[in-house]
């Protein structure tokens, strides 16, 4: 990967970004993203935000050794705080993370998303906590994705403003992915099925605490629910 060729995760990603807007990458290690998308004039303007000292250096020798440093700007800076008033992003891009941290970035910065009019995150793992802070937060799904690559399934979630209502297994699938059920998808689902029924035999001989009960019915919702859809 590159600041030409970006992995199909992150290409993913740059996919959404619609073109002309400001972008703000956080957590952008490398800033591959936010050059990929000044160098293919998809953007005119990007923030890096990047939080630890290492990854923050490798972006800000990146946008250097490439002649970006007039379009891109490198913050080292806590999640939104890298956001600046005056910088007027329309675009924040969270990649690479779990959901959990993506929404704790997106609860603690609420106050920067005044400009901001499209969130695109891609959580390594829990994408369902990123769908309820949306519902819960003025914001609604325009598009989802997912995809393979080199063995791990990773997925896109797209936000706009706006309310939706979405049901439980379409805030734990993706309305969008449930919709198209692509090969990836069932893969997806599949395995963390197996996963599920792994723990619940497993729980099966542990001690029936009040906890192990409620996470035994989770479970066991959760198979129900994603297994009716494997099922179709
Ligand atoms: N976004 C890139 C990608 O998808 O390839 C990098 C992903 S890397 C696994 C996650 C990066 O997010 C790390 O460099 C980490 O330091 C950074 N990070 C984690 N928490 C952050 C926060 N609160 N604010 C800014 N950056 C953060």
């Amino acid at each position: 990967m590159n600041t030409e060729h970006l992995s199909d995760r992150l290409a993913s990603v740059a996919s959404f970004v619609p073109t002309g807007t400001v972008v703000a990458d956080i957590g952008s290690d490398h800033a591959y993203l936010p050059c990929y998308l000044v160098k293919s004039n998809k953007v005119s303007r990007a923030i890096a935000g990047e939080v630890v000292k290492g990854p923050y250096e490798s972006a800000v020798r990146n946008v250097q050794r490439e002649g970006l440093a007039e379009s891109i700007t490198v913050r080292m800076a806590n999640g939104l705080d890298a956001v600046h008033e005056e910088d007027g992003v329309d675009v924040i891009t969270i990649a690479g993370m779990g959901g959990p941290l993506i929404v704790s970035i997106l609860e603690n910065g609420k106050g920067k998303l005044a400009s901001v009019s499209r969130i695109i995150t891609q959580p390594n793992i829990n994408a369902k906590v990123i769908r309820e802070w949306a519902v819960s937060n003025g914001w609604f799904i325009v598009d989802e994705a997912i995809l393979k690559e080199d063995g791990k399934i990773y997925e896109v979630l797209v936000l706009e403003r706006g309310h939706a209502a979405y049901d439980e297994l379409e805030l734990l699938v993706g309305p969008f992915l449930l919709d198209r059920k692509t090969d990836v998808f069932m893969e997806k689902w599949t395995r963390e099925v197996q996963e599920w029924e792994r723990v619940l035999q497993s729980l099966e001989v542990a001690e029936e605490t009040v906890m192990i009960q409620s996470k035994k019915a989770q479970l066991m919702r959760q198979i129900e629910l994603v297994g009716k859809v494997l099922s179709k």
